[in-house]
């Protein structure tokens, strides 16, 4: 951390929220509702590179209206969660690969890089500031929320010449409420999230803008999620608007899309792609027909489906809705969460809440 120490200067909140309320907050966050005493901001210009950099009180920014991103959507973003341990220590999952995911994206989208050891010094000092907003009650964290923007004020249209790298976090309790219930989801036929040289592996806002079309008529269809098809043939399904997807298979096989330009790279998908291994499943990434599991469902031959995400953690599929009909994959069992879905979303969150051996080094200590 030398290259970094130094890099931030603290600019203490003279006014953070009072502990009564704080604790209240805690106990039911929700999610997304609150945000903590402190944000982390760094700014670039091609000039001096990464500058003034300062954990400050949490506030609003002052924004010119001619400002780049409000008009051409030059903006990424990351998700990560800060963990409170039986011992009252605090931990982050993987850091690195949400520091080097933001690179892809900042390179997809035009921005600049923020180097890897910058994004989890940043992170760590805003955690390490606000440790007091790391909840403690179960399936409980502090959402991290790292992101980048084109800052500069001009109008013509070109990579933006000033960015800010911006760190806020959020306590949450579980994103879905009500436990393991399993999600509906509706398949989308009108619209579609990602092209092929598009930007669907970057985690951008407008790949989310663009699919809150498709959302709402997910719910307008009584679903929780939208699945997405690829946008060429619109026969793979590819990933939901901000969640990877697995199918589990009677057999105990499992098959997950396969990475490329238009899904995205997620640290839960990678990880669950380990610890089922662990589990003695056979993992296999490859392009997944929506036949597989329109059919596979109303055939027997798939058993489970889930989704997984950050925010999300590992939520099981049920209903998958389309034009025309739809497979319950929750039926089989009784409507709940299966076996395989439970089994390994019970060993992510015990590496990640610190009660299974970290074996693969995925867990970092803020404090
Ligand atoms: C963030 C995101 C995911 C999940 O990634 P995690 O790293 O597991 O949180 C999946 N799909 C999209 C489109 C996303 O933006």
């Amino acid at each position: 951390m030398n290259a970094v120490a130094g890099l931030l200067r603290v600019d203490p909140n003279p006014q953070p929220v009072e502990e009564a309320r704080r604790e209240e907050i805690l106990a039911a966050p929700g999610f997304g509702l609150h945000f903590t005493d402190h944000m982390v901001l760094i700014e670039w210009t091609p000039g001096r590179g990464w500058h003034d950099g300062r954990v400050q009180p949490y506030g609003s920014l002052s924004l010119d209206p001619a400002t780049a991103v409000l008009h051409y959507a030059q903006e990424i973003f990351e998700g990560m969660k800060a963990y409170r341990h039986g011992d009252g220590s605090v931990w982050t999952f993987r850091p690195e690969f949400n520091a080097a995911r933001f690179q892809r994206s900042s390179w997809r989208m035009a921005l600049p890089q923020l180097p890897t050891d910058v994004f989890v010094e940043a992170v760590d000092a805003l955690v390490r500031t606000d440790a007091a907003w790391v909840p403690g009650g179960a399936e409980t964290s502090l959402y991290v929320r790292p992101f980048m923007y084109a800052s500069e004020v001009f109008l013509g249209v070109r990579p933006a010449e000033h960015a800010t790298f911006c760190v806020i976090a959020s306590p949450a309790g579980p994103y879905f409420p009500g436990d393991l219930k399993p999600v509906s989801i509706w398949l989308s036929q009108d619209y579609t999230r990602a092209a092929r040289g598009g930007t669907g592996a970057a985690k951008c806002g407008g790949n989310y803008a663009a699919s809150l079309i498709a959302q709402q008529q997910a719910t307008d269809h009584g679903c929780a999620q939208v699945a997405f098809l690829d946008a060429v043939e619109r026969r793979y399904v590819e990933e939901l608007g901000g969640m990877n997807l697995f199918l589990v298979r009677t057999d105990g096989s499992i098959v997950t899309p396969e990475l490329g330009d238009s899904v995205l790279d997620g640290v839960t998908r990678d990880s669950l792609i380990s610890l089922l291994g662990d589990l003695g499943h056979k993992v296999e990434e490859r392009r997944v027909e929506v036949a597989e599991w329109r059919e596979g469902v109303a055939a027997g031959e798939v058993s489970e489906v889930f989704a997984c995400g950050t925010a999300a953690v590992v939520t099981p599929v049920g209903v998958l809705k389309w034009d025309g009909g739809q497979a319950d994959s929750a039926a089989p069992h009784g409507g709940a969460a299966g076996p395989v879905t439970s089994a390994v979303r019970a060993a992510l969150v015990d590496v990640q809440y610190g009660r299974a051996a970290d074996d693969r080094g995925w867990l970092h200590r803020v404090r």
